[in-house]
């Protein structure tokens, strides 16, 4: 049995994750790769939150900057939320993993309303407890809700699962000469703008000792190093 270095984790799915190779909507192919994942650590006896963004379908921000009203945009955000959490619900149940949907606004007719005390029991059962519709307010981001349920359900780290691998003091791929970090700290990527996560999302990070881990989902294997402790990506902390 390989020994796990985190019991309990929230692990944070970008809605790009779900686009695959298109820019846009769902791939079902590309969230078959990283449930494999998922479900393979979640075998491992680790207990897994996901919270899921839904920038592959609509963004509030960018609907506003269209001229629509950004609170009722950021509801539409939250909406496509649970499409890409039904869209990973129904891959893990395929590969054999149990699992929850629970929605920060009542949708009961599609999932559970999401209840604490109801989530860490799910947990405690072995179930993957899929966050969906982000905070349930406008004007937050699935960033800021992953750092939420995270600290509310004693979750050990957020996992923060992109595209690249981890945090640069410059953007990679403009930059060759672009260094990762190994550690960070929450003020340094506020202050250095290292767009880690958007600055509520770390300061809730900062205030309850989260440590966010940035690596890259895209590398086979990766959340199974990230659970067993190998030191991949970069570590915001301090
Ligand atoms: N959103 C919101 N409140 C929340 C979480 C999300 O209003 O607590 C909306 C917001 O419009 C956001 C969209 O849902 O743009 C999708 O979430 P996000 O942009 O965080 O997704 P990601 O970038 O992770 O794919």
């Amino acid at each position: 049995m390989e020994k796990l270095h985190y019991s309990r984790v929230l692990l944070k799915l970008s809605g790009e994750a779900l686009a695959g190779e298109q820019q846009f909507g769902i791939e079902p192919k590309a969230i078959g790769t990283f449930c494999r994942e998922i479900a393979d650590v979640a075998s491992l006896g680790v207990q897994i939150a996901l919270v899921i963004g839904g920038g592959n379908i609509f963004r509030g921000m960018a609907a506003s900057e269209q001229g629509m009203d950004r609170a009722q945009g950021d509801y539409m955000g939250m909406l496509a939320t649970v499409m890409n959490a039904l869209a990973v619900q129904d891959a893990l149940e395929k590969l054999g993993c149990d699992t929850r949907v629970m929605t920060a606004f009542t949708m009961k007719e599609v999932a559970e309303p999401y209840i604490r005390r109801r989530a860490e029991r799910h947990l405690e059962r072995g179930r993957v407890v899929i966050c969906a519709a982000g905070t349930g307010n406008p004007y937050f981001t699935t960033d800021t809700a992953a750092a939420l349920r995270a600290s509310e359900l004693k979750c050990e780290a957020i996992l923060k699962a992109t595209k690249v691998d981890g945090v640069y003091d410059k953007d990679p791929k403009k930059h060759a000469d672009a260094k990762r970090y190994d550690t960070v700290t929450y003020m340094e990527t506020l202050e250095k703008r290292l767009g880690v996560m958007d600055a509520t999302a770390i300061s809730l990070a900062r205030d309850n000792s989260l440590p966010i881990i940035v690596f890259n989902l895209f590398k086979e294997g990766n959340i199974r190093r990230v659970i067993l402790g190998e030191k991949i990506g970069t570590i915001v902390e301090g």
